[in-house]
């Protein structure tokens, strides 16, 4: 054990420290974060459910009678369960051009989303934050964001344990849930999970496309919004043609 302790402080370039100079708080700590390379999935997502909670603390949520939240919940009140998952929705009242899912069902809306978007471009992204949810690609980001979070923990901890984080390390594993970015495989997955969702409720699949091309056109405009959801979604109008390809190879447009 005492090896693979030394090991991970090698590997990860964390202060010199030797063995005998760890206390035994900060070997629990070691430990954890060997363990955490087996983290459970349930546990992965209890993380996260951790982790948003602190974002809904942190973060003006609309309330019940919030126009905005009336808004959302007309338009997805047909998908409080998606693909089996039963997903809760939340707007933040933030202008930031954004939106994320979290392995844990949880889907967080932004008002500068909700401002430039039409109900089904809304259901679109939501659609595609979904998908990675159900494709397991923000699991396996939160998991990454827990190793790293416990790595750290070996040179920082003195009271052991990752069981329940502290403060900043959910903050930490926050900013990591806004910051995800997923490989262009994943992404495409995501937004042919979006395309499927948006047929078989019966949407016009091409609100997909349009709400990419505005992205794009936000972006492109310099208008000084920051427009946070392209930062992690690159390529808007390639994607918004993809769409507009399999839209017309369906039939579903001429
Ligand atoms: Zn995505």
């Amino acid at each position: 054990m005492k090896c693979i302790a030394s090991l991970f402080l090698i590997a990860f370039g964390l202060p010199t420290l030797t063995f005998a100079q760890l206390n035994p708080s900060l070997m629990q700590a070691g430990l954890d974060a060997i363990n955490s390379a087996t983290l459970s999935n349930d546990q992965v997502v209890q993380y996260s459910r951790q982790a948003v909670q602190q974002m809904d603390a942190q973060n003006p949520v609309a309330g019940p009678n919030d126009p905005y939240t009336q808004r959302l919940n007309r338009i997805v009140s047909r998908h409080r369960t998606v693909s089996g998952l039963p997903i809760n929705y939340k707007v933040y009242k933030v202008k930031d051009v954004n939106a994320f899912a979290t392995a844990d069902g949880s889907v967080r809306v932004f008002k500068g989303l909700m401002d430039i978007m039409t109900d089904n471009e809304l259901l679109a992204i939501m659609g595609h934050e979904i998908g990675h949810v159900i494709n397991h690609d923000s699991r396996d980001a939160m998991k990454s964001a827990l190793r790293r979070s416990a790595i750290r923990n070996v040179a920082a901890s003195q009271s052991g344990i990752v069981g329940k984080l502290s403060r900043s390390q959910v903050g930490g594993l926050a900013d990591n849930l806004l910051g995800a970015s997923f490989s262009r495989r994943q992404e495409s997955e995501a937004d042919d999970y979006s395309y499927d969702f948006l047929k078989r409720n019966g949407y016009n699949v091409m609100a997909l496309a349009t709400s990419f091309e505005k992205l794009a056109k936000q972006n492109g405009g310099g208008g000084g919004s920051v427009t946070q959801i392209l930062s992690s979604h690159p390529d808007s109008k390639a994607r918004a043609q993809r769409v507009r390809d399999r839209a017309r190879r369906d039939g579903l447009v001429r």
